[in-house]
């Protein structure tokens, strides 16, 4: 007998589609729906769990400080926040952090400081270089700043300021600096847009043209950073050092917390400028500590390098066998391009069979695995793909 869903779904906006199932457990790469069915997840919350379901060096440092202290606003200091924001200081180029709960957040946050920076040493120069395809979340100056297609008119009127350059192409940037130009602002890989890498050269050469012309860098490291590239941040190999990065997703490792970080020369916000009830709170930034903490330890980031590339040989089999196209990304960020729109429908028929799949676009799909998946997980799944692959031909 199946457990129907015991309450009615019809409270909740529908802002999404969902399928008819409800999880109630989560343990490492597996979740567990109301009838107690197993699935391996390869989309862990959009990149968001890090160390998969339920790590228990985040339930534990939950549920210690928990019981000593969850809130106390963000005008008073707390030890977690200030033990978070050292760890990621002094494993980044940059020196001050602002902590936020969402993703959008951050990115507002990044949007604001550079705007400030721009009043205050670039007599108001505000407009801020973004790219076509980028995501950079869904308030109204994020949604403005992203350039998903139609995001333009849905809320119109925009934020202002956010001319869109193409991705790769240095000269497409060139021609939209002028005396109102404050930034450029990108992910160092378009995640939502299906897994799209800045190319090295392009990256070095923005960051000259950011010294060139007085202009932050802005990296929105939202979903690549916290380890899912292979490093604890993408731009790390990029060999270039942004101005200012945010920070989301795998931060809390499932606990939502986001971080906006920037270099002393433009951490300008002064009092009032900037803030937030839940800033910084001693709950969600003792996960943050659990999180990276773990990253850190000598060979963690290595072996999630491993399962990368396992995923990747695998992926990059099923393509030929399959007739498929390319496979990208870095690390635990991968891509499989597909050469139709049979994404919603692999996704569907994945499901299934027990296997969480994300497609971003009609065109792919994304591969976001916990970091700390098992080579057995990781040959697991690409057996279930391989057979549903097999099953729609
Ligand atoms: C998910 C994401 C965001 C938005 O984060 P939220 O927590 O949903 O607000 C912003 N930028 C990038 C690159 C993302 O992947």
């Amino acid at each position: 007998m199946k457990t129907e869903l015991a309450y009615t779904k019809d409270c909740l906006m529908e802002t999404t589609p969902r399928p008819d199932i409800a999880f109630v457990r989560g343990e490492g790469s597996y979740l567990f729906d109301q009838n107690n069915r197993r699935y391996l997840d390869w989309v862990q919350g959009w990149a968001v769990n890090c160390l998969g379901h339920s790590p228990d060096v985040v339930v534990q440092a939950l549920c210690a400080q928990a019981s000593k202290l969850i809130n106390v606003g963000p005008a008073f200091y707390n030890e977690p926040a200030i033990e978070l924001a050292s760890l990621l200081i002094s494993n980044s180029c940059f020196d001050q952090v602002f902590f936020g709960s969402s993703g959008a957040e951050a990115n507002e946050g990044a949007i604001k400081l550079a705007r400030k920076w721009g009043q205050k040493y670039k007599s108001g120069a505000f407009e801020i270089i973004t790219f076509t395809n980028s995501f950079h979340g869904r308030t109204l100056a994020t949604m403005s700043a992203s350039g998903k297609a139609g995001w333009d008119t849905i809320f119109a009127p925009q934020v202002s300021g956010f001319p869109k350059a193409t991705l790769n192409d240095i000269e497409s940037v060139r021609a939209l600096i002028n005396n109102q130009t404050v930034a450029i602002m990108l992910e160092p890989i378009q995640g939502e847009a299906g897994v799209i890498p800045a190319n090295p050269e392009f990256f070095k050469v923005l960051r000259q043209i950011c010294d060139d012309h007085e202009l932050l860098l802005i990296v929105d490291e939202v979903q690549t950073g916290c380890g899912r590239t292979g490093t604890l941040f993408a731009y790390e190999q990029h060999g270039v050092e942004p101005d200012i990065m945010t920070l989301g997703k795998g931060l809390g490792g499932g606990v939502p917390i986001s971080a906006l970080l920037s270099k002393q020369s433009c951490s300008c916000f002064e009092y009032g400028d900037q803030g937030g009830t839940f800033s910084g709170n001693p709950l969600a930034t003792s996960a943050g500590v659990a999180v990276i903490r773990t990253l850190l330890f000598d060979g963690f980031l290595e072996e999630s390098r491993h399962v990368g590339a396992q995923l990747v040989a695998g992926l990059v089999a099923i393509s030929k066998e399959f007739n498929l196209g390319e496979v990208r990304g870095k690390g635990a960020l991968l891509a499989l391009e597909l050469g139709s729109n049979a994404g919603p429908e692999i996704v569907a028929a994945a499901r299934e069979r027990g296997l969480l799949l994300n497609a971003p676009r009609s065109h792919c799909l994304r591969f976001m695995p916990a970091l700390n998946s098992t080579l057995a997980e990781v040959d697991e799944g690409l057996i279930l793909l391989r057979q549903i692959l097999k099953e729609l031909q």
